[in-house]
């Protein structure tokens, strides 16, 4: 089959957003050879329009108003098991087409340990190695091998070990300076077969302690615990459109987080949630802040704020613009800057 190059494409089941915005063209690509295809001699083909973007299952991402150029997205859809090595791991090689909870599914069902607390998590298996994702105690690159990649430039395949990618919390080269440099085109993680759960974080416990009963723990049972708290805490993109968690958690200096505090006895907020980090400064979490302003359950015309999280945004109605997205966005960062002179950036990527 063909690849399939569409133009003035609506992107609405392509971001979880369920933003209606437009593309001036799609391609999708499902083989590494479809994508070089694209790339003739380093540059996008001449008969597609640009910039082009890449883009997975949209779920970290905002469209602010139709795309002028090229979006790509990966079909490339497979995965290899390889024979488990004597020390019980596994390696598994997965396109970056892949929707992520299949992937984990599948893991679970194999009874292979790694990617359990994962679940859930909405998007493709490229971009998981993209962003780093993690929930639950584990983030993507504990499990990652190597990632398979694509450079247009050159045309050349070439594959990175999980050392030279760059990781950190929800970073990456990847996201930083090798933003379009590098394609994701498949990721090979390292599971394995023997006994590994990771049950110590928040309540991931007492959750599987609810859901086995005394029973023996399996990657799945640890998954439909980690299923059944996310569905009692963030919105379903299928009924709900929203890209997780909007804002990052700012790190702040000593005197800002004095500022905080002071504000917080003046106000009787309570004591300020926050951690220190290695480098001397502090996080604070962006939905204390965001809470403390209001805004859980707020609503502003079409968009509005999760009533159990404020730091996700949502499509509350189904009919929300960017515009509006946008608007709800800069009120929320104005009342936190205004209350707490802490300026909140968003984690969601605005295209
Ligand atoms: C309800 C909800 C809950 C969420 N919970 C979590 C959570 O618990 N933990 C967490 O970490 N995240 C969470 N997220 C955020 C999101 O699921 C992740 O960031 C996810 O990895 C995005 O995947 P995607 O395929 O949708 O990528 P997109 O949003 O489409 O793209 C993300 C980035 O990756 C790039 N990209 C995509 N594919 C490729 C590729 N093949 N090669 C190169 N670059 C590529 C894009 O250009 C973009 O910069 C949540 C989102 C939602 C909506």
């Amino acid at each position: 089959m063909d690849m399939e190059i569409r133009t003035n494409v609506s992107l609405r089941a392509m971001n979880t957003f369920g933003m209606e915005v437009k593309a001036a063209c799609l391609a999708e690509y499902s083989s590494v050879e479809e994508l070089r295809s694209l790339f003739p001699e380093g540059n996008l083909r001449s008969d597609l329009p640009r910039p082009w973007h890449h883009i997975g299952g949209g779920s970290n991402l905002l469209f602010t108003k139709d795309f002028e150029g090229t979006v790509l997205h990966s079909s490339i859809c497979f995965a290899e098991e390889a024979e488990p090595a004597e020390d019980g791991k596994v390696k598994v090689r997965v396109g970056s087409g892949v929707i992520w909870d299949d992937f984990v599914a599948w893991t679970c069902r194999r009874g292979l340990w790694g990617a359990e607390n994962l679940s859930l998590i909405p998007g493709e298996t490229g971009a998981a190695a993209v962003q780093n994702i993690g929930a639950y105690g584990v983030e993507a690159a504990d499990i990652i091998s190597s990632v398979g990649c694509f450079e247009p430039a050159t045309g050349k395949e070439l594959t990175l070990d999980v050392s030279e990618c760059g990781y950190g919390y929800r970073r990456s080269r990847f996201k930083e300076e090798w933003k379009g440099r590098y394609i994701v085109t498949s990721v090979t993680f390292m599971l394995s077969g023997n006994y590994s759960p990771r049950l110590d974080y928040g309540n991931v416990r007492s959750a599987v302690e609810s859901v086995t009963k005394g029973a023996d723990l399996t990657p799945g049972v640890i998954r439909d615990a980690i299923i059944s708290i996310r569905n009692s805490k963030l919105p379903d993109p299928s009924e709900v459109g929203s890209a997780g968690s909007f804002f990052k958690n700012p790190f702040v200096s000593g005197d800002v987080f004095r500022h905080v505090a002071d504000v917080a006895r003046k106000d009787g907020l309570g004591d300020v949630p926050h951690f220190l980090s290695p480098d001397g400064s502090i996080k604070i979490p962006a939905a204390w802040l965001l809470e403390k302003c209001g805004w859980k359950g707020a609503v502003m015309g079409n968009a509005g704020v999760w009533g159990k999280q404020p730091l996700v945004l949502v499509n509350a109605t189904g009919k929300a613009t960017p515009d509006e997205i946008l608007a709800l966005e800069a009120a929320m960062v104005r009342s936190v800057q205004e209350r707490f002179s802490i300026l909140l950036e968003p984690e969601v990527e605005h295209i």
